[in-house]
């Protein structure tokens, strides 16, 4: 039951490991505690600390998943986020508070134009944004992408049930 959050050397979520594979990363001095929660093991001859969140101390290049593609899936990725104007949920704009449906998705590369619904053609978008873009790519509209998209590392929204509280601040995401 013990799993432990497994973050890269830039605190990005990269897996969820056992307790028992932490252990060997820890014993291999391979990562670093990110968390003061944890749980202790009781070894033959020590008492371990295992943390419920680790760092890598060494930059891992992970490579993508083959999550597939979801409109909800790519709004988790970018957090509700607008990836032009960075405008999220409970932001203002003018009067109106922003929710979770002003979030839509934009393909890059527009959809009549040939664009797919893939995880690097497809960002979140206020409807503002998606709608003043339009069929055009962000050259065309002068738009900058605040973020290169690209496929999740992990697919939080497959997690289920209880999301230990020491994880929530890396899986911004979150666990709704
Ligand atoms: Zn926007």
């Amino acid at each position: 039951m013990h799993q432990v959050l497994l973050l890269n050397v830039g605190y990005e979520p990269l897996s969820i490991i056992s307790w028992r594979r932490a252990l060997g990363l820890i014993m291999r001095e391979r990562v670093a505690p990110a968390s003061a929660e944890g749980w202790t093991v009781r070894g033959v001859s020590a008492v371990l600390h295992i943390p419920c969140v680790l760092r890598l101390k060494h930059y891992v290049r992970v490579p993508a998943t083959d999550a597939q593609w979801t409109r909800r899936g790519v709004l988790r990725r970018d957090r509700y986020t607008c990836a032009y104007c960075g405008l999220q949920p409970g932001d203002r704009r003018g009067r109106l508070v922003l929710s979770r449906r002003d979030m839509t998705i934009d393909h890059i590369n527009p959809q009549s134009r040939g664009g797919k619904n893939t995880w690097t053609n497809t960002v979140c978008a206020c409807r503002w944004c998606n709608q003043y873009k339009d069929n055009r790519t962000p050259a065309e509209a002068r738009l900058r992408l605040r973020w290169t998209p690209e496929p999740p590392r992990i697919t939080f929204w497959e997690l289920s049930g209880e999301i230990p509280a020491a994880w929530r601040i890396y899986l911004r995401s979150g666990s709704q």
